[in-house]
């Protein structure tokens, strides 16, 4: 028999195969299982109109056998064959050749992936066979053919026995080595196992002859065993059956088999869009992160089948990285089975999917967050940092798609609460919409600034997330009011009179101030009286970017990026302690010392931020302890 030798693209992709280090190379059988479907679609579609065709719908399947023995694998369909020609066209070139120089550059490299992503068809055999038989009699041939190979010298073609009208391919499987057990893909279970997970939906009845042991009747323990052919797909997907007869239970399962969560979603999305672009979804919003989740390891992602053949485990580019948490999938008609990344990415049918499904998945949230307010703090509590990152991220360019999902803890409410409802119990003259930092609720509900906000009945949003001023900084507004944080300068919640009266307090006391920057060697900006405060002797303010909190934030980071936030120390001007301040500053410049370090101390200990000079102060307080 004449070998011939396969055309020089083909050949490449061969040795790419036989010398593949690809650890995934299960795929072979869904890339053979796929061109059997594709090969019974052809003669299904020819039986509609050609009375040649005798075969019934019924009749389609494809049967995979194995011997051990021998190690092979079979995979036989009964589509449309092919004629000698073709086994020596389709078999001997491959079609795709413009591909392949991106395939091959991708496989040199570290991302070996591409196999696995998109497959390369029928040369995959050759990664876990060292020899590849197909026997085929097409319809259109009364003779059947046996082309065979083993990989690299070439290919042979002869005539051959074959009854029936299909394809027959039997798998040479490798010897094990290091590295690969390859027998095990000549293990029943396994098999099983890599057609379900790949192979689930194809139309046509998979089927393999599986043997049951059971015992013998009336024996104790003598086992007697059965051969039974059985189908090992399920054939019609869950996200392709009619939304209204599938029950939740179903929807779970499916998601615990498949995405490894022992915990029932929070939501469940499953859409169906007809049109310019047609596509199945069916996703799932998790109802805690994954251990990973907010590591650098997590991969987004959704599967992406086309005709109920999954082509791809995780397509980044369905999901935008605010939305990285949602599991599922998206099977669409519109895209070729060996499609590959590149034309991937710039495929618009999956932009536009892309597009719509993001679309979907906001307006799910904020129906929960309406309807389902506890699903919904439940889910903000795992995901919210992720879609506060979102608002922030690339500048702030999705803020406005995100600014409505977002949550913080009310003061007047007791709860959390959004913008928009903020926004709607906005008094009448207020401008601004408050907001206070700090660690906790407990501890910010505490904060001396937070006091003449509440005295004046104005509501304070907590944020307690180190995200969360970054957050307010990206968004500066929201339905054109400004974010204001109420430890900044001024709130200019004062009345004309009171103002006037402060300002006059403050130039009376100028120099006594001054004294006490001095003594606190410029740690502070100013030093003034203040009326903000109602029951608390002082507090620190900030003016300009950078807040008491984001400073604590972003001097706790590991970089060596140190900043510094522009305070004052405010006095509460109708505290005893101003008037105790006056008296000392002009009998006493001694004592007068030692209380303004005091006091500055205590500024910073309310805001959580960390003293200097324990030491010291602490003496200091002593000191006036004893007196
Ligand atoms: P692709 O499926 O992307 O075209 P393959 O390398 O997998 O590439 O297959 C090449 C061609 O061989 C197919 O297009 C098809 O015409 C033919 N072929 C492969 N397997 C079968 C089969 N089981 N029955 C009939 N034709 C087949």
């Amino acid at each position: 028999m004449k070998k011939k030798q396969f055309k020089a693209e083909s050949k490449k992709l061969l040795d790419m195969m036989i010398h593949s280090i690809y650890s995934n190379k299960e795929i072979f059988l869904r890339e053979l299982i796929s061109n059997a479907s594709d090969a019974i679609d052809k003669l299904y579609y020819r039986s509609l109109t050609d009375k040649k065709v005798k075969i019934e719908k019924e009749d389609f399947k494809i049967m995979i056998s194995m011997d051990k023995e021998k190690r092979q694998l079979t995979i036989e369909d009964n589509g449309c064959g092919m004629t000698e020609q073709e086994l020596e066209t389709n078999l001997g070139t491959i079609a795709e050749s413009g591909s392949l120089a991106f395939k091959e550059q991708q496989a040199k490299g570290k991302d070996v992936d591409i196999i696995g992503q998109f497959g390369v068809g029928f040369y995959s055999a050759f990664m876990v066979s060292d020899k590849v038989t197909v026997e085929s009699k097409s319809i259109d041939s009364e003779k059947a053919y046996r082309w065979t190979s083993s990989g690299a010298d070439g290919y042979a073609i002869e005539e051959c026995e074959k009854e029936e009208v299909g394809t027959k391919i039997i798998l040479h499987i490798k010897e094990d080595e290091e590295e690969e057990n390859y027998s095990d893909f000549l293990e029943n279970y396994r098999i099983q196992a890599i057609i379900r997970k790949y192979s689930d939906y194809i139309r046509y009845p998979i089927q393999m002859e599986v043997e049951h042991r059971h015992k013998k009747e009336g024996t104790e323990n003598e086992y007697e065993s059965h051969i039974e052919t059985e189908t090992i797909n399920s054939q019609i997907p869950l996200w392709k059956r009619n939304k209204k007869e599938i029950k939740e239970e179903e929807y779970h399962q499916f998601y615990h088999d498949k995405y490894m969560d022992y915990e029932d979603p929070i939501r469940v999305i499953h859409t169906s869009v007809e049109g310019q672009c047609s596509y199945q979804a069916l996703l799932y919003i998790p109802s805690h992160a994954s251990y990973d989740y907010y590591s650098k390891e997590y991969e987004k992602g959704l599967n992406l089948y086309t005709s109920g053949v999954m082509i791809m485990e995780k397509c980044g580019d369905l999901l935008p990285d605010y939305f990285s948490f949602v599991k599922g999938l998206v099977d669409t008609t519109d895209l070729s089975l060996n499609i590959s990344r590149e034309m991937l990415q710039q495929d618009r049918h999956l932009q536009i999917i892309a597009k719509n499904i993001e679309k979907k998945i906001k307006s799910e949230l904020e129906d929960m967050m309406e309807n389902d307010r506890e699903k919904y703090e439940k889910f903000f509590q795992a995901f919210g940092m992720q879609l506060k990152f979102g608002i922030y991220n690339n500048f702030g360019m999705d803020k406005e798609k995100l600014q409505d999902l977002i949550l913080f803890y009310s003061s007047t409410e007791k709860k959390m609460t959004s913008f928009k409802e903020y926004v709607s119990r906005m008094k009448e003259k207020q401008e601004k919409i408050y907001y206070a930092c700090g660690e906790s609720v407990a501890k910010i509900d505490l904060l001396p600034q937070v006091e003449q906000v509440k005295e004046k009945g104005y509501e304070i949003l907590y944020l307690t997330d180190y995200v969360d001023e970054f957050v307010m900084q990206a968004l500066m507004t929201y339905d054109g009011k400004q974010f204001l944080n109420v430890a900044t300068g001024d709130l200019e919640l004062d009345s004309e009179e009171e103002k006037e009266e402060l300002k006059k307090e403050n130039e009376k006391n100028k120099k006594m101030f001054e004294e006490m920057e001095k003594i606190l060697d410029k740690e502070v900006e100013s030093v003034r009286f203040t009326n903000r405060l109602k029951n608390h002797p002082i507090c620190l303010t900030s003016s300009g970017n950078i807040s008491l909190e984001m400073e604590k934030v972003i001097n706790a980071m590991p970089t060596d990026e140190k900043v510094k936030a522009k305070t004052a120390m405010e006095i509460n001007s109708h505290h005893p302690i101003a008037e105790k301040l006056k008296k000392l500053y002009k009998n006493d410049k001694e004592t007068f010392d030692h209380y303004t370090k005091v006091l500055y101390a205590q500024a910073r200990l309310i805001e959580g931020l960390p003293i200097e000079n324990p030491t010291e102060i602490s003496n200091l307080i002593c000191d006036a302890l004893s007196k």
